[in-house]
């Protein structure tokens, strides 16, 4: 596994690989490994010759008062997991190789995509999110790249962007992984007292819920309503929006198409997010 901190070093390693007509996988995370990445990690091992993990904390998806400077890093830990799960190539960038010093440049996806849920709660994070995935998708030049559902609204951003820029890369989503109780894996996780780690339980019980409510016949406001009170019932668990939405458009949802049940809710210090998609 080579390690690789500058852009050159990385078109280098890939350029070894496209010449043998292989193909590119990439994995773009923020580190902080769990067995969440780990599964994108499998996904690219077993469809592309060359895998590339990108750990890049992005301070441009972050808002002034969230947790950039507190959002775990832990490098050596990251580099030993990636290669146990046979990872080519990690690139680990520093800021000024993917958002040069006075950028002015940024990518904004607009509608519904970015406008609901979390593009409401986090003022220009999609905006973050979509220029620094164009910019390591300029960097990696990948076929395909490996995404968690967990992030479903990231991955609908990042599918429109890929297709209205016309980049022939294939965007691959894995599902969800879980701890035993339920709850989706996380780097933030970590933030969790053992208190709030039990109450944290209640965003995915909340979740099931709601789709409960729905497979019984019941209304898109009687699901919501579901997953509020689930919610209300964990005092740590604050909750700040626990929603159904179109699951491809994210706009109101319609009759016959697939729903989003989605909730951000914070816990402590954690601000966590998950989602189910019921047919
Ligand atoms: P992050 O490092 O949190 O920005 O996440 C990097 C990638 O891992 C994104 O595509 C996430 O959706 C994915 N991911 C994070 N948590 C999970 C999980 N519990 N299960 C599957 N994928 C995940």
């Amino acid at each position: 596994m080579n390690v690789v901190r500058s852009a050159e070093e990385l078109r280098i390693e890939v350029a070894a690989a496209r010449s043998a007509r292989g193909r590119v996988a990439f994995v773009p995370t923020m580190g902080a490994l769990h067995e969440g990445h780990l599964s994108l990690l499998r996904a690219a091992r077993n469809r592309a010759d060359l895998v590339v993990l990108s750990i890049f904390v992005n301070p441009l998806q972050f808002g002034p008062e969230e947790d950039f400077d507190a959002y775990p890093r832990d490098e050596a830990r990251d580099l030993e997991l990636a290669r146990a799960e046979g990872c080519d190539v990690v690139f680990l960038p520093p800021v000024e190789s993917v958002h040069p010093p006075g950028r002015v440049t940024s990518v904004h996806v607009a509608g519904p995509l970015t406008e609901t849920l979390e593009g409401e709660s986090r003022p220009g994070h999609f905006d973050g999110v979509a220029t620094v995935v164009a910019a390591l998708f300029n960097l990696v030049m990948p076929d395909l790249a490996i995404f968690g559902q967990k992030d479903a609204q990231q991955v609908a951003v990042v599918r429109r962007m890929t297709e209205d820029l016309a980049w022939p890369i294939e965007i691959v989503v894995c599902p969800t992984v879980r701890a035993d109780d339920g709850l989706a894996l996380s780097s933030r996780n970590r933030y969790l007292s053992p208190k709030e780690r039990d109450q944290a339980v209640a965003v995915v019980s909340a979740l099931r819920a709601g789709e409960a409510a729905l497979r019984a016949g019941g209304t898109i406001a009687e699901a919501e309503v579901a997953m509020a009170d689930r919610l209300a019932a964990a005092p740590e668990v604050v909750c700040d929006y626990a929603r159904a939405v179109d699951a491809e458009t994210f706009e109101a949802p319609t009759a016959g198409r697939p729903v989003l049940l989605a909730i951000a809710a914070t816990v402590g210090r954690a601000r966590l997010i998950d989602n189910v998609v019921v047919q």
